[in-house]
């Protein structure tokens, strides 16, 4: 049964709605519908506390004057994620009797706004979370914002001497910093600086594991991995440092098989080999202690747990468990002490703090004027002939009607093609057509078994909402690998939405689109929307996208950064803006591509002063033209309303 039909044999409710859009499942806790029918995000999450429209904070922005797209960020998430994090991991070790702690560490590539990294810092305090750099530009940011001296600070990537030595005066001004060793030249260069500095560094051994995790990203581990350390290359490395006598840095083996591993197997299988390598690294005499389990905590972005790209088939406390299980197993074996636990989670704690708001421009309806009640004289009997398979439409005969749809549709276009009918009888055929394939749609909906022709003509029957946002600018990773991001109107959901739609962006590119969205019982091709109200801005709300999408925009059609807020909720329910960040104008945007904005300023006036010269415009003219176009170069790079 379609949502179409429950809509239509009873009153719509919240409750068919939450479910439509699937948001009890992948919201986490953080987001739902309130009984007015407004999505409310509920920044402690399962843990309740207050909650707040989305729409009406979308609406107070407008009131300040920002204009739509938004970026919201709502900055309690973050504290709410890391507490999730270390208190199942607090949890997991308590009930298992590990003897050892977990501590984590943020990647900084995974948002690296300085507010984001600032926050993390600070709701990470209280449970030494610490940063992850893999960058001499993210080690600097690391340093500048970590003030906690008990949390890490993980070196990852490729180092030459500059990031060594940089690393190397952070342990010298306290904090715990670990070089993680990536390519097996690396060694030689950290036991030379240190030497150099006089400054004894921690170490790590980053290893390339054999065991592979399904998922997008499972090329970082296995033989295809290019990252990390084989075992001969271990075995050489230990080698050296031994040499060198300093083999008591050696304080920590990492490994990192992908993001987003959809599969706890893949989980539990990595953490088991890499214990194995521990415990030899352990054997060869390392001191050891720390072992850096990398990324790959997976969002359930469809909300379908299950082991697809875009979910997970696990919870957190689960995938603590395998980690905390896999050691205790494969280091009881050797009576082995329990190292303390880092994982690099990136994705994990900083996706549902950030939700993209955008406003509807319009709507290009699947649905054609009505049928005309006289048809005009044509030479030919097409318009005859789809009006009388219009009428005759039937369930018995759904797949007959369809041939004949779309037999006549194609021969209406090669009539035109041929001078036979003009544009205004094909217009009226191609309108006829579409009238008959949404009757058979229709007609479609009360059938057991519906063609395949049929449920091909279903698929391309929707709506087209145009959005104002660009996906190359805010959701990059929908253009780029297909990822399914939780999509929805932020309100009017005491009222059903009846139309199947696909959002397009605003950029001129094809592939600017979302339509893929997840749905209770399994991804959609299309989205159910409300009709849009006139003088009602209609918003929608893409969501979870604090990880990833921000840095890896990009500037398709010169879109530039959209307006950024950010919010903190209060206790008693209210809230504070706390950061307001202006997007792009047109000038940055120009500026980014290497327009002089002087010279092109100069530019205009040129054009400007030529046309006058040919008498195009006048003088007067010429000033209210380059107003405009002053004002524009000041102006946001979206659509504006005013
Ligand atoms: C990207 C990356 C991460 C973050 O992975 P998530 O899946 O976002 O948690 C962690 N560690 C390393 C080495 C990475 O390259």
């Amino acid at each position: 049964m379609s949502y179409h039909d429950a809509f239509q044999q009873g009153a719509w409710s919240t409750r068919k709605s939450s479910e439509l859009f699937a948001i009890d499942k992948w919201g986490a806790g953080y987001f739902s519908i309130n009984d007015s029918g407004d999505v409310v995000v509920t920044p402690a999450g399962s843990d309740g506390g207050p909650s707040l429209s989305l729409v009406e904070v979308a609406r107070e922005i407008e009131a300040r004057g920002m204009s739509m797209p938004v970026l919201l960020r709502i900055e309690n998430i973050l504290g709410s994620q890391i507490k999730l994090l270390h208190e199942t991991f607090r949890k997991v070790i308590r009930d298992n009797g590990y003897r050892g702690v977990y501590k984590g560490v943020f990647p900084i590539k995974v948002n690296q706004q300085a507010q984001v990294v600032e926050a993390i810092s600070q709701f990470g305090k209280e449970y030494n979370h610490g940063l992850e750099a893999g960058s001499k530009a993210e080690l600097i940011a690391a340093i500048s914002m970590l003030s906690n001296r008990d949390a890490c600070l993980i070196c990852n990537g490729y180092k030459d001497e500059e990031f060594i030595d940089l690393g190397l005066f952070a342990i010298k001004m306290g904090f715990q910093v670990f070089f993680v060793v990536e390519v097996p030249g690396e060694v030689d260069l950290i036991i030379e600086r240190s030497r150099v500095h006089n400054i004894s560094p921690a170490i790590g051994f980053r290893v390339r594991l054999s065991t592979q995790a399904d998922g997008r990203w499972s090329d970082s581990g296995g033989d295809s991995g290019v990252f990390g350390l084989s075992v001969s290359h271990i075995t050489d490395a230990i080698d050296r440092l031994k040499e060198a006598g300093m083999l008591h840095c050696l304080n920590l083996l990492h490994y990192h098989i992908g993001s987003q591993i959809p599969n706890i197997s893949d989980i539990r299988a990595g953490a088991m080999e890499a214990c194995r390598l521990y415990v030899e690294l352990v054997k060869e005499g390392a001191p050891m202690g720390y072992l850096d389990l990398g990324g790959g905590l997976a969002v359930d972005y469809d909300g379908s747990n299950t082991n697809t790209h875009s979910s997970r088939n696990y919870s957190i406390e689960e995938y603590c468990c395998d980690i905390v299980e896999s050691i205790i197993t494969v280091l009881e074996r050797d009576d082995i002490p329990h190292p303390t636990i880092i994982t690099e989670s990136g994705r994990a704690v900083v996706a549902y703090y950030s939700v993209l708001i955008f406003n509807i421009l319009d709507v290009c309806s699947a649905e054609p004027p009505p049928i005309p009640t006289v048809l005009p004289e044509v030479d030919s009997d097409i318009l005859e002939n789809l009006m009388a398979t219009y009428n005759n439409v039937s369930a018995r005969d759904i797949q007959e009607c369809c041939n004949d749809a779309l037999f006549y549709r194609s021969h209406a276009r090669q009539l035109f093609k041929h001078g036979h009918i003009s544009l205004r009888e094909k217009a009226l055929a191609e309108d006829l057509a579409q009238h008959i394939l949404l009757k058979i749609s229709q007609l479609s909906r009360e059938l057991d078994h519906v063609p395949r022709d049929v449920q091909t003509i279903n698929r391309l029957i929707y709506d087209v909402y145009y959005g104002n946002f660009s996906l190359f600018q805010s959701l990059p990773d929908v253009w780029a690998i297909n990822q399914i991001l939780p999509t929805m109107p932020l309100h009017r959901h005491l009222e059903a939405p009846v139309r199947p739609a696909i959002i397009s962006d605003i950029t001129c590119d094809c592939d600017g689109k979302i339509d893929l969205f997840p749905g209770s019982a399994g991804n959609r091709r299309t989205i159910m929307l409300h009709p849009l109200n006139s003088g009602e801005e209609y918003y929608l709300g893409v969501f979870l996208v604090g990880a990833y999408q921000e840095t890896l925009g990009d500037l398709h059609n010169l879109f530039g950064d959209t307006n950024v807020v950010s919010i903190n909720v209060h206790d008693d329910g209210t809230y504070s803006f706390i950061r307001e960040l202006e997007g792009d104008s047109v000038a940055d945007v120009l500026s980014y591509v290497e327009y002089d904005i002087r010279a092109t300023r100069t530019r205009l006036k040129r054009v400007a002063e030529e046309a006058i010269r040919r008498g195009h415009i006048t003088p007067r003219e010429r000033r209210t033209i380059l107003d405009s176009f002053e004002d524009g170069l000041g102006g946001y790079t979206y659509f504006e309303s005013e």
